[in-house]
């Protein structure tokens, strides 16, 4: 059975029932197979509207799931991450998004790969660089590495 690795972020800026953004995080590490290296986990300033912080970190794992099934199983650890007793659907105790894949590019219906946004994010490219600085982005063909310097040279406060 062919093997990739997929680098997946993770996001939270609410407690949810293992408590707060950082244990979400530990939580959501611990419920997937495969896991190989872990970035430590960082504290990053709210996006948009929110004015939580968020806990962020990235991981690399080996699997032989397709990117679409390997997107399922993300969003079933968010669907069970993201209830909370006596309260409606609202923002998710996790973010878990697939930045890189080993196979490349992936385009379909509700998913892209590499991710979108993730050459903009210091709180994605800090923590992808500490586990795979070399992986090379197959859009632009710049490393992590290099695509950290570019954000960071933009943004050197973040
Ligand atoms: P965000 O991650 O921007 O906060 P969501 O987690 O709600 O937003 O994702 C919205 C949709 O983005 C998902 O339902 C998923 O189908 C789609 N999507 C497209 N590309 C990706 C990717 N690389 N990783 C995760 N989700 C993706
Ligand atoms: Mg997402």
């Amino acid at each position: 059975m062919a093997t990739s690795t997929y680098a997946i972020a993770l996001g939270s800026n609410r407690w949810g029932r293992h408590g707060g953004p950082a244990a979400e995080i530990r939580a959501a590490i611990a419920a997937l197979d495969g896991v190989r290296a872990v970035a430590p986990i960082i504290a990053s300033a709210p996006l948009g509207p929110s004015l939580r912080r968020y806990a962020n970190s990235v991981l690399l794992l080996d699997t032989s799931l397709s990117p679409p099934d390997m997107l399922a199983q993300l969003k079933e650890i968010e669907r069970a991450f993201g209830r909370r007793r006596g309260r409606r659907w609202g923002s998710r105790v996790i973010d878990l998004d697939i930045i890189l894949w080993s196979g490349g590019c992936w385009h379909g219906p509700n998913l892209c790969v590499p991710h979108i946004a993730f050459r903009e994010r210091t709180f994605v490219l800090r923590p992808l660089r500490q586990i795979a600085p070399d992986w090379r982005d197959p859009v632009t063909g710049r490393t992590v590495r290099q695509l950290h310097q570019l954000v960071d040279r933009a943004r050197p406060r973040d």
